[in-house]
């Protein structure tokens, strides 16, 4: 068997970051796989973050990541950015392993593997990615002042985000592919007595234009196939999230939607010596810094964890 480490940290985000710096200053020199091609976690795909505190002017998310990861690093962290492929969590010892198929072991293990929101797989929405195209209001809804928004949806999430967006923009049209919502009752009450909120029913987005910025996006009816412009600058995609389990199912417990259930307030899942935070968890702030708070929260759990071992 390989060394047996004290903590492995599995994901890159500002959760496992945070839980890195907390478990490296502890001096448990923890190992860290950040995944391959998304090593940074969600706020690569962002320019501008103006809600993180301590950054008084804002900073670019890519660097924000960058500082983090750096910061780590600095008390050293070891960060390998690749993917885990598969875990045994059962035993006391946990076993890791990455994408060459070596196996790693260690006495406890911090899941931070965030969740992807889902997209339309349209052209033009990645390129437009904090151009105009947006998946969370709560970010970005601040740069949207006077402006005309088009919030893609027709659950909670979609009716909370037209909701807020409303304060800030001139419009919002929320495009939704039925003609009924799924949103609870209060939702639907609280946006159709909204003056700012309008509704395209039956309707969804067939292309999204702008070549630096976004310009206006064409929904399609979908019962008669009729297309129709909407000029928007901005667009707020709200159809769900997926949180990064298949590594875990069969081990690790998950709620009715797929997220990994933690012992709360502590970030203790269904197995000793596993923890887990940020996205993967939260369904329901999903920021950056209630991330990186929960991060810090894996780290401590899991050092009082190791500590109560030895
Ligand atoms: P993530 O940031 O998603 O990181 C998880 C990472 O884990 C993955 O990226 C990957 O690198 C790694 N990983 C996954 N599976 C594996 C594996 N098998 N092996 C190894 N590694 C793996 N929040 C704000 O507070 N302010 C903002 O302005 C803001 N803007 C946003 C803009 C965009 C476009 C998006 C998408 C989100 C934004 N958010 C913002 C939300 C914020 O980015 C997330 O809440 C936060 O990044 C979640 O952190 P996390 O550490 O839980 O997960």
């Amino acid at each position: 068997m390989s060394d047996v480490r004290n903590v492995i940290i599995i994901g890159s985000g500002p959760a496992g970051y945070t839980a890195a710096l907390y478990t490296a200053r502890a001096s448990l020199k923890p190992l860290v796989f950040e995944g391959a091609v998304t090593a940074g976690g969600a706020l690569m795909n962002t320019t501008e973050v103006e809600n993180f505190p301590g950054f008084r002017d804002g900073i670019m998310g890519p660097e924000l990541m960058e500082n983090m990861r750096a910061q780590a690093e600095r008390f050293g962290a070891e960060l390998v950015p690749d993917d885990v492929v598969a875990v045994d969590l059962t035993g006391e010892i946990k076993t890791v392993t990455d994408s060459a198929g070596t196996v790693h072991h260690a006495r406890a293990v911090i899941v931070t593997t965030g969740s992807q929101h889902r997209k339309l797989g349209l052209p033009g929405e990645d390129a437009l990615s904090g151009r105009g195209v947006s998946w969370c209001a709560t970010c970005d809804g601040f740069f949207f002042r006077d402006q005309d928004i088009a919030v893609v949806g027709g659950g909670d999430t979609a009716l909370e985000e037209a909701t807020f967006l409303s304060r800030f923009a001139k419009s919002v049209t929320v495009v939704h592919r039925r003609d009924t919502l799924r949103a609870s009752k209060a939702m639907q009450e609280r946006a159709f007595a909204d003056p700012k909120i309008t509704f395209a029913w039956d309707s969804e987005v067939a292309a999204i234009h702008g070549d630096t910025k976004l310009t206006g996006v064409t929904l399609r009816n979908t019962k008669t196939g009729d297309t129709s412009e909407l000029p928007v600058t901005g667009l707020f995609i709200a159809i769900g999230h997926d949180p990064r389990t298949e590594l875990f199912t069969g081990q690790l417990e998950l709620d009715e939607e797929g997220y990994l259930k933690v012992d709360a307030p502590s970030t203790r899942t269904n197995l000793t010596g596993v923890f887990a935070a940020g996205d993967v968890v939260d369904h329901t702030y999903r920021q950056a810094i209630t991330a990186a708070g929960t991060g810090c929260s894996a780290a401590l759990d899991a050092e009082r964890h190791l500590a109560a071992l030895a």
